[in-house]
């Protein structure tokens, strides 16, 4: 269990914990990250909901993931990440079928997490839970 609110973990300290949680594997795209290599390959903590998206910096909404795919994702979900890098995979290697599948399955995965950001948003103007914390 990674405790990112923990007094005493640095930024750091939780970074290298998720890397060893994954095997020092990308989140998104599974490439070793390194902190001597290739500085696109430079892991970085990732929020699985990102935190403008109503996400938390507790330790089930973080991964670890290369400055590539982090920058990339921007204020994606993670699922919605996903289904964007398929649909730009069908958009450039696809026949016309598998695009409007890829880009039905983007707008699906979008309109959920949607739904869910409203819920996280309603749910704190209840005051049953806290949006964001320090990390
Ligand atoms: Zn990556």
């Amino acid at each position: 269990m990674i405790e990112a609110r923990s007094t005493f973990r640095s930024p750091r300290e939780v970074l290298f914990a998720l890397c060893k949680r994954q095997d020092w594997k990308c989140a998104y795209c599974g490439q070793e990250m390194s902190f001597d290599g290739a500085s696109s390959l430079t892991p970085a903590i990732e929020h699985i909901i990102p935190i403008v998206r109503a996400g938390r910096s507790e330790p089930d909404n973080l991964a670890a993931a290369c400055r590539t795919c982090n920058s990339s994702k921007g204020d994606l979900t993670a699922i919605e990440y996903r289904a964007r890098e398929k649909l730009r995979a069908a958009e450039a290697l696809g026949d016309m079928k598998d695009r409007l599948i890829a880009k039905a399955e983007f707008f699906e995965a979008r309109a959920k997490c949607l739904a869910e950001e409203a819920a996280r948003y309603a749910a704190e103007a209840c005051g049953l839970r806290q949006i964001a914390g320090p990390l």
